[in-house]
């Protein structure tokens, strides 16, 4: 991991909702946008909170049109996370929504071009210290009005030196830009630079950083659905950000928004770059040894400690005692299991021993002692090295291997793989 790079700071927010800082030395910032329209108020405010609770620190909104920047007079005081008005095409949106009390405009240089226009937008961002964000999205950078213009610029983009000649265009259009901006004597900007190509976002982020001190908003643009868009996003994002470079992060699927936010942390605590809340949660992937039905009991693991457990914990629910106790030995709480049982240890303190139907309930039993042993200050966490020494296979762990020596275990049941809700 390389020192995170400096940048100028923003601040987004106000007294009512607190301020959040970006960029110089403030943790990584999680944000997201919500999915519905923002002129039916009341589910705009509704999918606002939900976010907020689920962690957002920023909650961007669209505004396309009049009736979403009216509606923001309404939804403003309704909500408790700063507010990010996206605009594209209408300057006069931005005017509006400043207007009605956002925290930050986000600006798209690829559609809101003429210089009065953005000046105006300066003005009133100046006049209410609201920041902007710049967002050069490979959509939209290229030139879409003039023809020629854009097959020039189109013959560069997929030309053999493709990343280079973006790169190109995107710099001088973000040096352009950003000059309206300096000449107004503004510099509460961030940048993004997203594109569903993972590795252009990489190439576009450093080349970036290397060219401007205003802090990173990082993403993987249209990145597709939850299952594949998570690696999309990740490996991009976590290569940079293990770079040092970026200073909020949006995560964007096509399924819900609270996914975006939880995976964004999973990500900044895999990075060590946020301090995790809640459960850390580790299991095994299964094999041929496998003795209980363990995808099924990891999800019920997940959801349960994940509305039940507030400190982070670590979990180990491996599927058996092979490999079970030496990955167990990390944890705080493990269960491994045998012919249809369950062994959990606390610190490597063995604690119970039950059937396969009775591990959730004596696991998250278990877990909640020693939360609270934690919280009186009898415990801490990840403190103790563990040594866990295997259990017994036939006599602790029921007699599974002579059961499939003798060729008559009982088939686990078939596992089952289910939402992620
Ligand atoms: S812990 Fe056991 S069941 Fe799980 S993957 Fe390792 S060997 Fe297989």
């Amino acid at each position: 991991m390389q020192q995170r790079r400096k940048t100028r700071q923003i601040i987004v927010g106000d007294d009512r909702v607190g301020r959040v800082a970006i960029g110089g030395d403030a943790p990584v910032v999680v944000q997201t946008m919500t999915e519905g329209y923002t002129y039916e108020i009341d589910s705009c405010v509704a999918e606002i909170n939900k976010l907020a609770a689920a962690g957002a620190e920023l909650v961007r909104v669209a505004v396309p049109e009049p009736k979403d920047t009216e509606a923001l007079k309404h939804i403003m005081p309704q909500v408790q996370v700063p507010i990010v008005a996206d605009v594209h095409f209408h300057f006069k949106r931005a005017l509006e929504a400043i207007e009605a009390g956002v925290h930050k405009i986000r600006l798209n240089p690829g559609n809101i071009q003429d210089r009065k226009q953005v000046e105006a937008v300066i003005a009133a961002c100046k006049e209410r210290k609201v920041p902007i964000r710049i967002g050069v999205n490979e959509g939209s950078i290229v030139e879409r009005r003039d023809k020629q213009k854009r097959l020039k610029e189109l013959g560069g983009v997929f030309g053999d030196n493709k990343h280079g000649h973006f790169l190109a265009i995107m710099i001088t259009k973000l040096e352009e830009y950003l000059d309206i901006f300096y000449d107004n004597d503004f510099y509460d900007v961030a940048i993004s630079a997203k594109s569903t190509d993972p590795t252009l976002v990489i190439d576009a982020y450093t080349e970036i950083s290397k060219r401007f001190d205003h802090p990173l908003h990082l993403g993987v643009t249209h990145a597709g659905p939850r299952e594949t868009a998570m690696i999309r996003s990740c490996v991009p994002l976590g290569t940079l950000l293990a770079n040092g470079i970026g200073d909020t992060v949006r995560i964007s699927y096509a399924s819900s928004s609270v996914y975006e936010v939880e995976d964004a942390f999973e990500m900044l605590y895999c990075l060590g770059l946020r301090e995790r809340k809640g459960v850390d949660l580790i299991a095994c992937p299964t094999c041929g040894r496998i003795q209980v039905d363990l995808f099924t009991l990891v999800q019920d693991v997940r959801k349960k400690l994940k509305t039940e457990i507030k400190l982070p914990i670590k979990v180990a629910v491996m599927g058996c005692i092979v490999n079970g106790p030496g990955e167990a030995e990390g944890a705080d709480v493990a269960i491994f299991a045998g012919d249809r049982r369950g062994i959990i240890y606390v610190q490597g303190q063995k604690v119970a021993n039950v059937p396969e139907e009775e591990i959730l309930e004596a696991l998250l039993a278990e877990c909640k002692k020693f939360e609270a042993k934690v919280q009186s200050g009898e415990a801490k966490l990840g403190e103790k090295v563990v040594e866990i020494a295997p259990p017994d296979p036939i006599g602790e762990l029921g007699s599974g291997f002579d059961k499939i020596a003798a060729g008559n275990v009982d088939k686990v049941t078939p596992l089952t793989i289910r939402s992620n809700d």
